[in-house]
């Protein structure tokens, strides 16, 4: 009789991160654990240790700095990946580790082409089985929370599947993930899957299966939830989500589904849904995607009744269009604004509810540039507030340029011309260029550019307004690259001009820094998911 809790298991900052483009800092990665924190889910997905220097840090930072739910670092069947794993765990109150490989034929064929993994898909298979088993016996060396993937589960032998997850259980894994990696099973045939393993291997009650599922076909949240009829209790899922290509099952979609039809699935969360909407807002600002506005629980119409009968039927009975209330998810949140005169009090309580804590000593700096924004802008919203707070952090990392000064000229008749001054933090230097432009940006850009003078395209430029009025502030998000990998730089203020050279610089400073962190080229080059093809394995 499995019991009606559900575990949920937010997955934002490390398969919502591989999302191209999403990067975050790992300053933005310890706050939004917090806001995970508070928000009450059960475990929080930290990051993958191995795959690069800054993913090794985030996972130990939120290991020390964030309280409450059991944090879980990836790694792949490898020793070192789970040595990883381990260190940056090390000293945790509650760790998880959590261990993945893949076990469909697909997978098998490529991944593990090379004849050591032996000649035939039975030995193939076989080498795959004792893999697992030493990962998870190991990964036990560390914790005794061992979660297991069998990579690719939807496209997997089912009988297969069956043996492998019987293994990995008899080995000590307490958590078993079934994922759709690829996003590709129709929800009754993934609870089929589920109900068959369950069924088949017999596990203890202790052992809890897990829905891990892709949107490729729209189906994410749909196929989590009949994972959970099937007999799971943990969903793996991204605020927003965010993830891998489609993206993972929406967090805020799942709860929802679980708190407004109660009566039909008899389960419940630990979640706080009126965390839903302030918590997406955190990630959209982070990553620089936005939600779109007719997005369910927290898109900025899921709530507005346009159509009069609508509106004319919610004004005598809401229950007639609304199934849910915005406040419910805490849509309403803005609603209470913040002006110059709401004073420290207001200013730091405010803060603490979006989970950002300052500490005393910071909170004259803070509550002075709180000050020098409403002077500018009538009244402050939470997006406001996340992005002056954003702002502080940005600047608080260790750059490789700084723009100095930067001056724009736009008129009638005439090319728009930018002149700047960037400094080299690396050896001190000062060099300024001029250049004009299709515009102002187009003209800034060129300037920064020649300053740069480092190979790089722009790949993408997106400005939007993310608060209300003329006076709201600008979110620039671009992304440069290199041929590989994407960086993404983010900026707001109320001058986008401003914004779009902030983000710029951001975004440069990240392929700055990618290009001297060796480490992580080496791993990106090789891709993370061919590396047990690497012949110095093994
Ligand atoms: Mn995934």
């Amino acid at each position: 009789m499995p019991n009606d809790r559900v575990i949920i298991f937010d997955t934002s900052l490390r398969d919502g991160e591989q999302a191209p483009g999403a990067a975050m800092t790992v300053p933005e990665k310890v706050q939004l654990a917090q806001q995970l924190a508070r928000l009450g889910v059960d475990v929080i997905e930290a990051g993958f240790p191995i795959s690069s220097p800054g993913q090794f840090e985030a996972v130990r930072r939120i290991v020390a700095e964030v309280e409450g739910p059991t944090i879980c670092a990836l790694a792949r069947a490898k020793t070192d990946d789970i040595d990883a794993a381990g260190r940056a765990l090390d000293g945790g109150k509650r760790t998880r580790i959590h261990t993945f490989i893949a076990t469909s034929d697909i997978h098998l064929e490529s991944k593990f082409a090379d004849p050591r993994y032996g000649q035939t898909l039975e030995e193939k298979r076989d080498t795959v089985l004792e893999m697992a088993v030493s990962a998870v016996r190991h990964a036990l060396t560390y914790t005794d929370d061992v979660e297991f993937s069998a990579e690719d589960a939807g496209r997997t032998d089912t009988a297969y599947l069956c043996r492998v997850v019987k293994a990995v259980i008899d080995a000590g894994a307490t958590t078993i993930n079934i994922p759709d990696t690829t996003g590709y099973c129709i929800s009754d045939e993934y609870a089929s899957l589920i109900r068959t393993v369950i069924e088949e291997v017999d596990a203890p009650p202790s052992v809890i299966f897990s829905t891990h599922c892709h949107d490729d076909l729209g189906l994410a949240v749909a196929n989590s939830l009949s994972g959970l009829q099937a007999g799971a209790r943990q969903i793996e899922c991204t605020i927003n989500g965010i993830g891998e290509r489609a993206g993972n099952a929406a967090l805020e979609e799942v709860v929802m589904a679980l708190n407004v039809r109660k009566d039909h699935f008899g389960l419940h969360t630990g979640v706080d849904a009126t965390l839903l909407y302030e918590t997406s807002r955190m990630v959209s600002t982070f990553t620089g995607f936005r939600v779109q506005p007719n997005k369910a629980i927290i898109g900025k119409n899921a709530f507005a009744h346009e159509a009069g009968i609508h509106q004319d039927g919610v004004l005598k009975n809401r229950a007639t269009y609304e199934i849910m209330r915005a406040e419910d998810v805490g849509q309403d949140a803005e609603s209470i604004r913040l002006g110059r005169h709401s004073g420290r009090h207001g200013l730091f309580s405010r803060l603490d509810r979006l989970g950002i804590r300052i500490d005393a000593s910071d909170r004259a700096a803070v509550y002075a540039a709180f000050v020098e924004l409403a002077d500018r802008k009538k009244e402050i919203n939470d997006s406001d507030l996340i992005n002056l707070f954003h702002r502080e952090e940005e600047t608080s990392e260790t750059p490789h340029y700084s723009l100095e000064t930067f001056h724009v000229a736009v008129g009638s008749g005439q090319d728009p011309e930018a002149t700047v001054a960037v400094r080299n933090l690396q050896d001190q230097s000062l060099v300024k260029k001029k250049a004009t432009g299709d515009g102002p940006i187009d003209a800034l850009y060129s300037a920064i550019n020649h300053a740069v003078n480092e190979g790089h395209d722009l790949v993408n430029y997106t400005i939007r307004s993310v608060s209300e009025g003329s006076d709201s502030y600008g979110e620039v998000s671009v992304l440069v690259g290199l041929g590989g990998p994407l960086f993404a730089g983010k900026a707001s203020s109320t001058d986008v001009i401003e914004a779009s050279a902030q983000a710029y610089m951001n975004a440069l400073n990240s392929l700055a820094a990618y290009r001297s962190d060796k480490e992580s080229i080496a791993f990106v080059g090789s891709g993370i998911m061919q590396a047990f093809d690497s012949p110095k394995e093994h």
